[in-house]
């Protein structure tokens, strides 16, 4: 079933477009799953979950923080994920910069955009990124490699349609930033019931896990 799905969804995304698999609650066995029917990026919502994964699995795969960093896991999570898609604070690129000069890694990252500007939600505000953009790629041991937004909760994934948009219109104005430490390859929007719509405003990567695995049992 999981074999199926993937494959299913693998072959109706456009070609410019990359495949997140999300993989919070899911276990080893399901995860190898979505890497034998061709998936090549896990995203993770929780350090504590990857830990153990990433030990089983290993470089099968490319690793992806899609989830909340705190600070205090900045240390396990530089060491343990190549691209860290939920840079959501100056605050936290301090410390992810620090860490990751400890180790001498340069840690790869999207800014996460709180597009609607809900205030529970984290994420830089749309008018803030380009300033943002601008301190964070100063610091040294941070790569940005896009933008990232989850978007708000919307019962119909049509709703999320003119956010989507917003977020394809900043990544477009940011790209009139240049700096060593920048690429801008990836926007990373729409997940399981919005990700054709994502895909349709301009998304080139999206974040699948419910799509792939089927419903989670513990909807946390
Ligand atoms: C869980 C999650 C997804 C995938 O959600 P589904 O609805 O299961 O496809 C995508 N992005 C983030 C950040 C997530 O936490």
């Amino acid at each position: 079933m999981i074999k199926n799905n993937t494959k299913k969804i693998i072959a109706c995304l456009p070609e410019n477009v990359t495949l997140v698999a999300a993989t919070k609650k899911r276990v080893v066995q399901e995860i190898l799953e979505v890497l034998e029917a061709g998936v090549k990026i896990l995203g993770e919502s929780y350090v504590s979950e990857a830990g153990e994964k990433i030990n089983l699995i290993g470089n099968k795969a490319e690793w992806h923080l899609i989830g909340h960093l705190q600070k205090n896991k900045v240390k396990k999570a530089v060491e343990m994920f190549d691209l860290i898609q939920s840079l959501d604070s100056l605050e936290l690129a301090n410390v992810i910069d620090a860490e990751c000069k400890k180790i001498n890694k340069v840690m790869p990252a999207l800014i996460e955009i709180n597009i609607a500007k809900e205030p529970q939600k984290y994420g830089f505000m749309p008018e803030e990124v380009n300033e943002s953009v601008r301190k964070i790629v100063t610091l040294g041991n941070i790569k940005i490699m896009g933008l990232m937004t989850m978007g708000p909760f919307r019962d119909n994934p049509e709703g999320l349609r003119p956010y989507f948009r917003q977020a394809k219109d900043l990544f477009d104005s940011a790209k009139s930033l240049h700096h060593d430490n920048l690429t801008w390859r990836y926007l990373s929007m729409g997940m399981s019931d919005s990700f054709k719509i994502a895909i349709e405003e301009g998304a080139n990567m999206v974040r699948i896990g419910t799509g792939l695995f089927g419903p989670r049992t513990d909807k946390t």
